[in-house]
Parts: C-alpha cells; structure tokens; sequence
C-alpha cells in the first residue's frame, strides 16, 4: 500500500508529539510540560466535557517523508489477513481518512487474551458510536500483510516499559510511542483499583486513550468534580473527582 503512515522514532523527541498549537476549532491547550518521569503531562482548558476539551496537536517532526516502521514486533503474533472491514462508526465521511492498524499479543504472556480476542475488542472499541470514528471523518482497518500506520501490542509491563522507553511507563502504565500502541497486559486484565465502571469501560479507555495520542492528542484533565471524565486524561493515574469514561464522544 502506498500511502504513508507514522514514522518510528524512538527518541525523546517523540514524547513531544502532543506539544504545540491546537489546530483544530476545539479550546487551545494551554500549557505543556514534561514531567520528570518522562511523562508528558499537558495543562488544558477544559471545556463541560469529554472530545470537546481537546485540541488536534501537530507533530514536531516531518510526516511528509514517513516511511513505515512496522514490522511485527519480534515476539509478538498477530492474525494474518489483507484488509479487515472498514471502523467506521455510525457514519463516514467521504473525505475520511484511513488508518490502517494491526493487533499483536506477546507470546507467552500470562493470562492474556488471544490474539483473536484483543483484535475483537479493539475493532469494538475503534468502530464504535462513541469511538474515534464517530465523526465520521476517520476511519480504522485491520491490516497484518502490509505495514500499517499503527501497531497495537498487548504486552507484558517488562515489555511495554521497553517498547515505551523513553517514556517512562514503570511497569504500570501504557503508552503511544511512534507508530506503536503499547498496553499493559496487567491493565488490560485487572484495570485500575479506582476505577469502579467496569473492565470492559476501562479496555475502552486504554485503547481509546493510546489511540488518541497516535490521533495527535494530548493530555486532558478533570474539569469539575462528577463530571465524565475526558478520555485523553490519565485515569489510570487518577480520576480527580470525575468519573470513570472510556470514550472520546458522548
Ligand atoms: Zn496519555
């Protein structure tokens, strides 16, 4: 396939993918930092809630010359197939631009899902009506025979903290790094202990959270207590009086 997806890089200046000036309509983020630990943490303007608090971020590298960086991830197996339906959500725009991504699970890690499960509850998740696609103007598929623009893994935390580094995922957390979705097994299988809507909600906010930062998004926050929390902030971490959410749009 010829057209272009996200280029590998593994440097520290990939953690910086979120920095920059909002373009899209949304409220601008208004300040960024990067922590000590390597995370990213973004200072927004939150809106009443959810998608509407984030601002599309440009990347600050070059994607006019990207080249595709992903070949399975050695130790990793995936489900072989051409070309998987199209995730459109609800609706499609014409005009919506195609991301084509694989799933691969480690092999041999402990109480994962298969290969074939994980792919289930990711095109679940990604074709949703509440998903990114919702808005019709992008669009999801299931790609193993060409490189796509996005690989995401299910793996152990060892694993993920190396395939996450330089970010700094402590054997905990998940992440996006280049071309990559990185998600903690452990998350997957067992959640967070604050998060009370269930596993199926907190899977919903792992993929739609990493995923959002490959769509160019950064960190949101909490912005008044009871209210859905916006799935680009890090409830993992904590929901900061908000309440538990997985999905972009309501
Ligand atoms: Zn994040």
């Amino acid at each position: 396939m010829s057209r272009p997806c996200w280029k590998s890089r593994q440097t520290a200046t990939d953690a910086q993918v979120n920095l920059g000036t909002g373009k899209q309509s949304g409220p601008p983020l208004a300040a960024a930092v990067l922590s000590a630990a390597g995370l990213l943490l973004l200072a927004g303007l939150a809106a009443a809630q959810g998608w509407r608090n984030l601002a599309l971020q440009p990347c600050p590298f070059d994607y006019s010359a990207q080249t595709c960086a992903s070949d399975v991830t050695p130790g990793f197996e995936f489900i072989p197939v051409d070309a998987g339906v199209l995730l459109t959500g609800e609706r499609l725009d014409p005009d919506a631009v195609l991301h084509t991504f694989r799933v691969e699970v480690e092999i041999g890690i402990f109480g994962g899902p298969s290969v074939a499960d994980a792919l289930s509850t990711i095109e679940a998740v990604l074709g949703h009506p509440r998903g990114w696609t919702a808005r019709g103007d992008l669009t999801f598929q299931h790609v193993s025979s060409a490189p796509p623009d996005l690989s995401i893994l299910l793996a152990s935390p060892e694993t993920v903290d190396r395939l996450c580094a330089p970010l700094d995922t402590q054997g905990y957390l998940s992440c996006r790094n280049g071309p990559r979705v990185v998600l903690n097994v452990e998350r997957w299988k067992a959640g967070v202990p604050h998060w009370d809507a269930g596993l199926e909600e907190y899977r919903a906010y792992l993929i739609n959270h990493e995923v959002g930062h490959f769509l160019g998004f950064g960190h949101a926050f909490c912005a008044k207590a009871g209210a859905s929390a916006p799935v680009m902030q890090q409830q993992s971490v904590a929901l900061d009086g908000c309440l538990p959410n997985g999905w972009p749009f309501r």
